[in-house]
């Protein structure tokens, strides 16, 4: 028996987008209310709350209308001006994408670049900001998923502040897997996303703003305005005395409000502790049947994607068309320089779970030995289960 192509898997567990939360689905098709009718504005208000409790900020983040490429290329083109100059941080495919972006409004990008399955060295930051005072703008990826690794982005953003320079955090697939906050790394703009972690579809952006940024914002001539680019234009738009830009995506709000139910209700701890016991569940097992990690070292690795390094010799194409076929599970390829040499396991939101590191052990090795691969699978299944055993009463 196998699986057909055309048909949607029985299991999805990729690195973004993921399968939702069945609450967030059944959200999604609530009454869609008239945006303007005070029962919306209240609800709206209420939701922009919930966001700001999850994320622990002083002001709610702006909820912009589109997947987080439009609220990181927003933050680039609001907050940088023609005469800055801007530090990027590239340890993978997302941070040096974020330097192209960066480049279209700065006056020159200065870049520390390192082999995409490492992360970026804070002290090395430090220094080089202490030898170029004239940097203004830092940017960053917190977890650069094609490669599955962690910027310790609280580091980062500490010699940041110490140089008086802004931090941008792409925090999209970190936000709500893990221990990050817009505070805790002291950003001046924080952007994430409802389809990683909180386990929504594809299509809104939460932008948390500090106030120096707003400051650096407001005092930039061409940071536009009644753009879809703009975050000033969202400034205000959560309170519900206040106007919408334009129409907001009802229905997605609605989405949105059940995940911030969810995550509240679960706890934020309880949900940081699922997604690292799922992902250290699935690299036990990895490790376990004789297959590398992608990550250079385990410490980097990112408790919400599990990046596996394909054998010598072996494509990941067929590998993951394999486990599509084979076991009716999707999984990630790499993206840009990482496509081809790994394969992602999402572990987030709904998918952060023990069972499904051991559906994905079973997949991968499966999957690697259908495509002329030697590996272990009982082995790493052993090793997985071990784990989860021993995670039950830790
Ligand atoms: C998913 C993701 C985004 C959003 O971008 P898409 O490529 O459109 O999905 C941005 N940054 C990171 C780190 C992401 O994982």
């Amino acid at each position: 028996m196998r699986y057909s192509e055309t048909k949607p898997p029985v299991f999805t567990l990729t690195a973004g987008p993921v399968d939702a939360y069945p609450e967030v689905l059944r959200a999604l098709g609530k009454t869609v209310l008239y945006d303007y009718d005070p029962a919306f504005q209240a609800f709206y208000e209420n939701v922009a709350l919930k966001a700001q409790k999850a994320m622990g900020t002083d002001t709610p983040p702006l909820i912009l209308q589109g997947e987080p490429v439009l609220a990181l290329e927003a933050a680039a083109a609001c907050l940088i001006a023609k005469d800055d100059v801007v530090l990027n941080l590239a340890s993978g495919v997302y941070g040096k994408g974020f330097g192209y972006w960066a480049a279209r409004y700065a006056k020159k990008v200065e870049e520390i670049e390192v082999p995409y399955d490492t992360s970026i060295d804070p002290e090395e930051v430090r220094s080089f900001l202490k030898a170029h005072p004239e940097v203004k703008v830092v940017c960053v990826c917190n977890h650069d998923t094609p490669s599955g690794t962690i910027n310790d982005i609280d580091a980062i953003g500490a010699a940041a502040a110490e140089a008086g320079a802004l931090l941008i955090v792409d925090a999209v697939s970190s936000w709500g897997g893990m221990k990050t906050s817009p505070d805790g790394c002291k950003a001046g703009i924080y952007v994430t996303g409802n389809n990683k972690c909180l386990g929504c579809p594809p299509g809104l952006s939460l932008v948390s703003v500090s106030e120096s940024a707003w400051a650096k914002i407001e005092a930039n001539p061409d940071a536009p305005f009644a753009s879809i680019l703009s975050l000033g234009d969202w400034k205000n738009a959560w309170k519900k005395t206040e106007k919408f830009p334009f129409t907001p995506s009802v229905a997605e709000i609605n989405g949105l409000d059940a995940a911030l139910d969810r995550y509240l209700d679960e706890g934020p701890e309880a949900v940081w502790e699922r997604h690292a016991v799922t992902a250290r569940i699935c690299r036990e097992g990895i490790k376990g049947m004789g297959v590398k990690l992608w990550p250079a070292t385990e410490e980097i690795a990112s408790p919400t994607t599990t990046s596996v390094r394909m054998p010598d010799g072996i494509d990941a194409a067929p590998v993951l068309a394999e486990a599509r076929s084979r076991y009716g599970i999707s999984m990630s390829a790499g993206r840009a320089e990482t496509l081809g040499k790994l394969i992602r396991i999402g572990h987030m939101g709904p998918t952060a779970q023990p069972a499904y590191a051991l559906l994905a052990v079973a997949a991968m090795g499966g999957a690697l030995n259908a495509a002329g691969a030697k590996v272990d699978v009982a082995a790493g299944l052993a090793a997985a289960q071990a784990a989860w055993e021993a995670s039950i009463d830790a």
